[in-house]
Protein backbone atom coordinates (compact mmCIF):
# COMPACT_ATOMS: atom_id res chain seq x y z
CA UNK A 1 0.00 0.00 0.00
CA UNK A 2 1.49 3.37 -0.51
CA UNK A 3 2.06 6.26 1.40
CA UNK A 4 -1.01 7.79 0.14
CA UNK A 5 -3.10 5.23 0.54
CA UNK A 6 -2.31 4.41 3.97
CA UNK A 7 -2.98 8.18 4.81
CA UNK A 8 -6.48 7.84 3.60
CA UNK A 9 -6.84 4.82 5.65
CA UNK A 10 -5.84 6.62 8.58
CA UNK A 11 -7.88 9.73 7.20
CA UNK A 12 -10.88 7.08 7.52
CA UNK A 13 -10.67 5.85 10.80
CA UNK A 14 -10.37 9.63 12.94
CA UNK A 15 -13.18 11.06 10.21
CA UNK A 16 -15.54 7.38 11.53
CA UNK A 17 -14.38 8.48 15.38
CA UNK A 18 -15.05 11.72 15.37
CA UNK A 19 -18.29 11.06 13.68
CA UNK A 20 -18.84 8.39 16.66
CA UNK A 21 -18.05 10.95 19.16
CA UNK A 22 -20.67 13.83 18.06
CA UNK A 23 -18.10 15.72 16.71
CA UNK A 24 -19.55 16.15 12.78
CA UNK A 25 -17.15 19.16 11.95
CA UNK A 26 -14.26 17.69 12.58
CA UNK A 27 -15.31 14.38 10.98
CA UNK A 28 -16.06 16.71 7.86
CA UNK A 29 -12.53 17.58 8.07
CA UNK A 30 -11.00 14.30 7.49
CA UNK A 31 -13.28 13.52 4.95
CA UNK A 32 -12.05 16.12 2.67
CA UNK A 33 -8.38 15.79 3.88
CA UNK A 34 -8.40 12.48 2.41
CA UNK A 35 -10.49 13.29 -0.80
CA UNK A 36 -7.43 16.04 -1.32
CA UNK A 37 -5.23 13.30 -0.87
CA UNK A 38 -6.64 11.03 -3.29
CA UNK A 39 -6.81 13.86 -5.60
CA UNK A 40 -3.60 14.61 -5.70
CA UNK A 41 -2.21 11.32 -5.61
CA UNK A 42 -4.95 10.00 -8.89
CA UNK A 43 -6.34 7.50 -6.41
CA UNK A 44 -9.44 6.07 -6.06
CA UNK A 45 -11.00 6.27 -2.41
CA UNK A 46 -11.72 3.31 -1.38
CA UNK A 47 -15.38 1.66 -1.54
CA UNK A 48 -16.24 1.73 2.00
CA UNK A 49 -14.85 5.24 2.15
CA UNK A 50 -17.68 6.45 -0.32
CA UNK A 51 -19.93 3.93 0.98
CA UNK A 52 -19.64 6.02 4.35
CA UNK A 53 -18.96 9.54 3.52
CA UNK A 54 -21.56 12.08 1.48
CA UNK A 55 -20.76 13.23 -1.22
CA UNK A 56 -22.89 16.34 -0.96
CA UNK A 57 -21.41 17.50 2.49
CA UNK A 58 -18.98 15.45 2.98
CA UNK A 59 -20.58 14.11 6.32
CA UNK A 60 -19.10 10.55 7.23
CA UNK A 61 -22.13 8.46 7.86
CA UNK A 62 -23.24 6.77 10.26
CA UNK A 63 -26.54 4.73 9.96
CA UNK A 64 -28.70 5.06 12.98
CA UNK A 65 -27.27 8.70 13.45
CA UNK A 66 -26.84 11.36 10.39
CA UNK A 67 -28.07 8.59 7.83
CA UNK A 68 -30.72 5.74 7.12
CA UNK A 69 -29.74 3.07 5.33
CA UNK A 70 -32.30 0.95 3.02
CA UNK A 71 -32.50 -2.47 1.30
CA UNK A 72 -33.81 -2.25 -2.10
CA UNK A 73 -34.62 -4.95 -5.03
CA UNK A 74 -30.94 -4.96 -6.21
CA UNK A 75 -29.29 -2.04 -4.46
CA UNK A 76 -29.13 -0.11 -1.01
CA UNK A 77 -30.09 3.18 -0.95
CA UNK A 78 -28.43 5.57 2.07
CA UNK A 79 -29.94 8.98 2.85
CA UNK A 80 -27.72 11.58 4.29
CA UNK A 81 -29.32 14.10 7.26
CA UNK A 82 -28.80 16.59 4.43
CA UNK A 83 -31.03 15.26 2.66
CA UNK A 84 -28.36 13.54 -0.35
CA UNK A 85 -29.47 10.36 -1.65
CA UNK A 86 -26.32 7.57 -2.35
CA UNK A 87 -27.42 4.11 -4.09
CA UNK A 88 -25.18 1.16 -4.09
CA UNK A 89 -25.60 -1.98 -6.31
CA UNK A 90 -26.43 -4.68 -3.21
CA UNK A 91 -23.27 -7.00 -2.56
ZN1 LIG B 1 -24.89 14.96 3.39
Amino acid sequence: MSVAAERIDRLHELAREAARTGDDELARRYVRRARRVAERNRLQLPRRFKRFTCDACDAYLLPGRNATVRTRTGHVVVRCDCGNLARYPYD
